[in-house]
């Protein structure tokens, strides 16, 4: 059997290496190494698979979401209602901008933004509405689109980790999600599902005068060149990249299918376990499974993680704290949020490995090896 891993990159690169090679030849034999011909190819690309009328690449998913909130002129003080249970990133770039972080529960089921409980937080100083699609399962569009409208907020959606999935409204439009709301960011970190071979990432937006300034925003306020308009940063996506990311997308599809069809053996072996929750699949969504996450209800999850350990099979917590108790969030008083569910989740939740490239020997062994945990 091929060692088990959380994510298997090199199985993944060999299937394509001749292409990527030739592509990374051709950008290192142009030196066009910032703004060459393939960042602009891969922006238009990613429009079309997305339907998005912009794409704006940039250096990593962090900025993504930075870009963003620079973009839509929030004032020091203004709130920004995110979930507590996603990776820090999300609720790091509020803070940063001087915003303020407002923490809200999740859906048990599908781990993303409860809507009622974003209602809840909405005050006269809320601004925007930050829902994190965590895991690959959308989050509750039609709903979280809705308040935002009755209130006037935007919504800046964390699509990380569901690149290439969608959404299907209660009228019949179906769109991908990071396309819905205000603008839509992402991140191509490696093990993303769709991942450069470095740090990248990209906003999306239908907006043409937000697409404009977030542009200007990313290459440090410059209408022209050495004309600089705005306050901005230097967050370009390098032409390495975006060679990569160029020959990676054709193929995500067939990744979404191939992470679909390993989270449908999983759901399938631990199907009628009482002890645990195999990942909710909302109807109206197409789940990518950046991560394959069980909600364990009874077992010692520390316990499992071990067993699987010494079988040399990686299992992860995603994430062992959430936003609103970390240090980093303390001057907001954010630990008195009283958040159940995420407290809930966060110690019942691990995540099994979840890729392009496992087999069904491995899959056998991984989920045999739990079952034999949780029974034992
Ligand atoms: C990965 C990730 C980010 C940040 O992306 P980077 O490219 O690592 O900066 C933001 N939000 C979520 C939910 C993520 O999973």
């Amino acid at each position: 059997m091929k060692p088990i891993q959380m994510v298997d990159l090199k199985n993944q690169y060999l299937r394509i290496k001749e292409e990527i090679d030739k592509a990374v030849i051709d950008v290192l034999e142009s030196t066009a190494f910032i703004n060459g011909k393939p960042v602009q190819e891969f922006a238009d690309n990613l429009a079309a698979y997305l339907e998005v009328k912009h794409v704006i690449p940039c250096a990593n998913g962090t900025d993504a979401l930075q870009i963003a909130m620079m973009a839509l002129d929030l004032q020091p003080g203004d709130e920004v209602i995110t979930p507590s249970f996603t990776f820090i990133a999300t609720t790091e770039v509020v803070a940063l901008l001087k915003l303020k972080p407002v923490f809200v529960d999740v859906d048990e089921k599908t781990f993303c933004l409860d809507p009622d409980s974003v209602r809840k937080a909405i005050t006269p100083k809320t601004k925007a509405i930050v829902p994190v699609h965590l895991y690959g399962q959308s989050a509750n569009m039609e709903a979280i689109m809705q308040i935002a409208k009755e209130h006037d907020l935007y919504v800046i959606e964390d699509n990380a980790q569901a690149i290439g999935g969608d959404y299907t409204f209660s009228d019949g439009t179906t769109k991908k999600t990071g396309s819905i709301g205000t603008i839509g960011c992402t991140s191509f970190f490696p093990s993303k599902n769709l991942g450069a071979y470095g740090d990248a990432g990209a906003v999306f937006t239908n907006d043409d005068d937000l697409a404009a300034k977030m542009k200007m925003i990313a290459n440090h306020g410059q209408s022209k060149r050495y004309y600089h308009d705005l306050v901005g940063c230097n967050s370009r996506l390098d032409t390495i990249q975006a060679a990569i990311l160029n020959i990676k997308l054709k193929h995500l599809d067939n990744y979404i299918l191939a992470r679909r069809q390993a989270a449908d053996f999983y759901d399938k072996a631990f199907a009628n376990q009482p002890k645990i929750t195999v990942p909710f699949r909302e109807k109206n969504s197409l789940h990518v499974f950046h991560q394959y996450t069980l909600v364990l209800r009874e077992a010692q999850r520390d316990g499992l993680n071990q067993f699987l350990a010494s079988r040399n099979i990686p299992s992860m917590i995603y994430y062992p704290v959430p936003g609103h108790l970390q240090k980093m969030f303390q001057a907001y008083n954010a630990s008195s949020a009283q958040l159940p569910v995420t407290d809930w989740l966060t110690e019942r939740v691990i995540s099994l490995p979840m890729h392009t490239e496992l087999d069904a020997e491995q899959l056998h062994f991984i989920a045999s090896s739990v079952l034999e945990y949780i029974n034992s």
